[in-house]
């Protein structure tokens, strides 16, 4: 991504090398070997230039690292992995949150106490064998943090509502440099904005999530030609259109490159592709998901039982850091004319630029206001589009950039009303995803926690 402002200039200089007299963790700055590599985000698209990085090595470091901020007018952004980069953290001290890596689940309470190093990977493997599940989404390489402080569009949000109604409690360094446990008895406002309103508000170092009774799990994906999207898109419609709330249906158009890291039978081709997870019985599941196998040419279909740990493979997401250039909307409805533009958008790789077009079906708990107070309660729309393209050389970007254009336009004017920030592309408007008295709201949260502006999270509110 080109810059377009140096964000260092007009600044006095800080002292940066006192970074290393306060913290335990590895500091890099600016011509250290490894430097480079440290401020890269897992979305390499994204040429992040930040001041220094610190890779804590606990809490404490996090304290010391914002009370020296604060001291020397410095900007402080946590960023845990990179998958949500944006060139709003030019310029910050960048926390590498990795060694936050504690978590400790009470079956018995339906609680778990997870560091803000831990992905979601990490954490559903600990879930295995105890019947609980957790609130992730697709990747088991997102962070559980960065995931829940942006809204979260979780698999079982159908049931359960978007992740941030999970969290019940974070540990956090404010503006001020104080680290506290918050919930929403000590501070309901805070605890309200860290439930989708982003990392804008402190440095979380620790959260307390909810984890949920779920003994049977089933999931897969089945996928067909893309020549046969369109009666794939109608069979996905029928099937999510009065669907129960345990069964959760994305349909992808994607286009592999022709790399040849890429297993022969998807190299270069082009699909379509239906993630399916179903909390309940095989048999019903089975019956469910009927109208999809019959809906065309079944390529490959993997559904059947899997344990919580092994999630991630339902969607079978790339982990690898990659130039990625995405947009995430909502979308209002989905009937013929929507699939057949959809189809015109993304169902032939000559006119598309983009990798993959997921359509998401939400309702249920995630079209539905509810749960505990929260900036994000429920999603714009009963579907949300998620679309990337991957930038394999810059020539790409302003494509890709033009294909995502054309998905926007067939999601129309609600575009990214009430979509999570974690959905929200780099180029979007945050605040065009709250109504205005929620944007105001998080400003005076914003205000009470960081006077000084300290923290800056990806999607910043001003
Ligand atoms: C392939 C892929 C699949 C995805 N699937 C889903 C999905 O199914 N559902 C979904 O909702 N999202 C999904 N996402 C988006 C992802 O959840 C976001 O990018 C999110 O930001 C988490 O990624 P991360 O852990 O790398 O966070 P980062 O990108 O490292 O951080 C994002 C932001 O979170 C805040 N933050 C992170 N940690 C802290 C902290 N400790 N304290 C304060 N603020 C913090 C900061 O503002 C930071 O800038 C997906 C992204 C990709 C690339």
């Amino acid at each position: 991504m080109t810059q377009t402002a140096d964000p260092m200039a007009g600044t006095t200089e800080p002292d940066l090398t006192s970074l290393r007299a306060v913290v335990r963790g590895r500091v890099l700055l600016p011509g250290d070997d490894g430097f480079a590599d440290a401020s890269r985000a897992w979305n390499v698209a994204v040429a992040q230039r930040p001041r220094a990085v610190v890779e804590v090595d606990d809490a404490q470091d996090v304290v010391a690292v914002v009370r020296l901020a604060r001291e020397q007018g410095l900007v402080v952004s946590a960023q845990p992995g990179g998958h949500g980069a944006t060139t709003a953290l030019d310029g910050t001290v960048l926390l590498r949150t990795t060694a936050l890596d504690a978590i400790a689940v009470d079956p018995a309470a339906r609680i778990a106490r997870v560091g803000a190093g831990v992905k979601w990977g990490q954490l559903l493997a600990a879930l295995d064998g105890t019947g609980l599940v957790a609130m992730a989404g697709s990747n088991p390489d997102v962070s559980v943090v960065g995931y829940l402080l942006g809204g979260g569009l979780p698999w079982f949000g159908r049931r359960y509502g978007l992740g941030c109604r999970s969290l019940r409690a974070a540990r956090i360094v404010g503006g001020d440099g104080t680290l506290r446990w918050v919930d929403d008895a000590s501070d309901p406002e805070l605890l309200w904005a860290l439930r989708g309103g982003g990392g804008e508000f402190g440095v979380v170092t620790e959260v307390e999530i909810d984890l949920y009774p779920e003994p049977e799990l089933h999931g897969g994906k089945l996928m067909f030609p893309i020549a046969e999207a369109a009666a794939v898109l109608q069979a996905f419609a029928q099937v999510t259109q009065g669907a129960p709330d345990g069964l959760t249906c994305w349909a992808s158009f994607m286009h592999f490159p022709p790399l040849p890291d890429l297993p022969e039978p998807i190299r270069g081709g082009s699909f379509v592709t239906v993630d399916v997870t179903w909390l309940g019985a095989a048999s019903e599941g089975a019956g469910l998901i009927a109208p999809l196998r019959r809906a065309g040419t079944v390529l490959s279909d993997s559904f059947g039982p899997v344990s919580i740990g092994r999630l991630g493979e339902v969607a079978a997401e790339p982990t690898t850091p990659m130039p990625f250039i995405d947009w995430g909307g909502v979308l209002p409805r989905l009937d013929p004319t929507t699939i057949e533009r959809l189809v015109g958008v993304a169902g032939n790789r000559g006119r598309t630029a983009l990798t993959v077009l997921q359509v998401r079906h939400a309702g249920g708990a995630l079209s539905t206001a509810g749960g505990p107070p929260a900036a994000m309660t429920e999603l714009g729309a009963e579907y949300v589009v998620f679309a990337f393209g991957v930038a394999a050389v810059p020539a790409l970007a302003d494509p890709i950039r033009a294909s995502l254009r054309d998905v926007a336009q067939v999601c129309g004017p609600a575009g990214t009303a009430r979509i999570p920030l974690t959905l929200l592309g780099p180029g979007s408007d945050r605040t065009s995803v709250h109504d205005p008295a929620t944007v105001a709201r998080l400003r005076a949260v914003k205000r009470a926690a960081d006077p000084q502006g300290v923290i800056r999270g990806n999607h910043p509110l001003d």
